[in-house]
């Protein structure tokens, strides 16, 4: 399989905002020639949502940060791994990550009250830096703008498409390290804060031909995803299916 030869689409589990899961926890899949390929976060409702559109448990994911709105649901992804005598999970995550991931769901006492199991027995932990390969294609990450520097990262499959991940506008990477025309998947709300993207931030960071090839995510609720809409955006909605044209 080659890059180019490879059919590639991301399916959106939810496009929510960590305070407002109406429209779900933000997370997506990439699906290679129609198959499941790399589940991006697994916070609430997404492991549901990835068995309802794929019929299986996840075979690999990258965690773009640690909060609970993109990690919760590998609690229950351990457990069920584990009753189902699934091969470990390989798990993409960021060096600078691990440490606040295995503080925040692998030291709760006693996994499984059968006991007899630990958080990290269900997955392959594979610490990531500055790329890594996966499904025959070599992603790259890039720090992101979202509390703590160091503590959330964007993911990007050159020439293909980039996955922001809760962040704030990130200029300095999206106009130096694009290299053909990726589809931009990005956070945004209506309004900015201190952590994440809003609408009038888009056209004082970013030029207009990157702002055509955003598709927003992340947002409050179905009138947010209409408004930003109607700003002339793409907007992603939970169980959308996007093309990545090759
Ligand atoms: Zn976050």
């Amino acid at each position: 399989m080659t890059l180019n030869a490879s059919r590639l689409s991301l399916y959106f589990h939810g496009t929510g905002s960590g305070g407002h899961l109406a429209l779900g926890s933000a997370a997506a899949t990439l699906e290679i020639d129609g198959d499941a390929a790399l589940l991006i976060d697994c916070g609430p409702g997404t492991l549901a949502s990835y068995q309802q559109a794929h019929g299986k448990l996840p075979h690999a994911i990258f965690m773009t940060h640690a909060h609970m709105d993109h990690i919760a649901d590998l609690e229950i992804l351990t457990v069920r791994a584990r009753l189902q005598n699934q091969v470990p999970i390989p798990i993409f995550v960021p060096l600078e990550i691990i440490a606040t991931l295995h503080q925040r769901l692998a030291t709760y006492p006693g996994s499984m009250a059968e006991g007899d199991h630990n958080f990290w027995q269900s997955f392959q932990l594979i610490p990531v830096t500055d790329s890594f390969h996966w499904a025959g294609l070599n992603f790259s990450l890039y720090a992101a703008r979202h509390h703590a520097p160091g503590s959330a990262w964007s993911l990007h499959l050159p020439g293909r498409f980039f996955y922001s991940g809760d962040t704030r506008p990130i200029p300095e990477v999206l106009n130096h390290c694009l290299t053909g025309n990726e589809v931009v998947f990005h956070d945004c709300g209506l309004m900015a804060n201190p952590s994440h993207t809003g609408l009038d931030d888009l056209q004082r960071e970013y030029p207009p031909a990157l702002r055509q090839r955003l598709v927003l995510y992340h947002y409050a609720n179905q009138q947010a995803g209409d408004a930003l809409r109607d700003a002339g955006y793409q907007v992603a909605s939970p169980q959308q299916r996007f093309d990545i044209p090759g």
